[in-house]
């Protein structure tokens, strides 16, 4: 098992110092999030939940340093974040280039990240098995399934060799059984690689299965209305028997009744 942060440059600590976000002017100015403080440790799987509309895209934009916030702070590694430099980011779609093969896509992706030609086909190669797809590299991206496309917008969110490593609702679209089996890999993938990571989810079952931190927000403008640790395993224990655990039971119970609370 590879040590924390071991294939990552910088801390990937996150701090969130009374952060507020506004959308539009005047009478169409809406307050989309905050004021919100958070610390987040290197190496954290942080869950962010709550009702749809409530603010957690905005703050994981913010993180990503997509936008600045109206008001407040974001620091990511001690500086304030810089898109494409401080994480890796998964959307909800797999946004890939269609015309390009999944391995393809990924060698433009470590083009980008400044990963030298003579590294490339190596790093490739072991992002397509950290992601189980080291047998598709050949293949159009047409030609794989939608949970494989999703394999491969991970891969390629973890290609650029950043601290963080961020995913917005990116399981939404699959049908059940690929979303669990892809929560598994994402669990497992984050845990090996050390990054500090930030999932976006409406999902209280969700929520309670990947995150060590799960924080549920209010609804809009989303502050943190429960910041509960989590002390399920991160490692070394089936995924059914973890879904079957009593505490993973109550905590889905209690993240579910969280997030009602939070949205009313
Ligand atoms: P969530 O991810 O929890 O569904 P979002 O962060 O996407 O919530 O949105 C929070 C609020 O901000 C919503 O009311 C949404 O309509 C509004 N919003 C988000 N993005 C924009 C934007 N670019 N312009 C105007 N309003 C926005």
């Amino acid at each position: 098992m590879p040590s924390p942060n071991s294939d990552t440059t910088g801390d990937g600590g996150i701090h969130i110092r009374n952060v507020s976000h506004r959308y539009g002017k005047g009478d169409n100015e809406v307050t989309a999030l905050g004021p919100v403080n958070l610390d987040v440790d290197p190496g954290a799987f942080l869950v962010l939940v709550g009702a749809s509309g409530c603010g957690k895209s905005t703050l994981l934009r913010l993180i990503a340093g997509f936008e600045a916030p109206s008001e407040g702070q974001v620091q990511v590694s001690g500086s304030a974040p810089s898109p494409g430099v401080s994480a890796g980011v998964v959307f909800q779609q797999p946004r890939l280039f269609p015309w390009r093969t999944v391995g393809g896509n990924i060698d433009l992706a470590l083009k980008y990240a400044k990963v030298p030609r003579e590294r490339r086909a190596q790093r490739r190669d072991e992002l397509l098995d950290r992601v189980g797809l080291e047998s598709t590299a050949d293949r159009k991206i047409w030609e794989i399934s939608g949970g494989q496309q999703q394999r491969v917008a991970i891969a390629r969110a973890l290609a650029a060799e950043t601290p963080t490593f961020l995913l917005d609702e990116p399981f939404a679209a699959l049908d059940a059984l690929t979303r669990e089996r892809l929560q598994e890999d994402v669990r497992q993938v984050s845990a090996e690689s050390g990054r500090t990571t930030v999932f976006v989810t409406h999902s209280a079952d969700e929520a309670a299965f990947l995150g060590s931190r799960i924080v549920v927000l209010t609804r809009r403008p989303g502050q943190v209305a429960l910041d509960l640790p989590v002390n399920l395993p991160r490692t070394g224990v089936d995924p059914d028997d973890l879904r079957q655990s009593a505490e993973y039971t109550e905590l889905r119970a209690e993240v579910g009744r969280a997030v009602k609370a939070a949205a009313a």
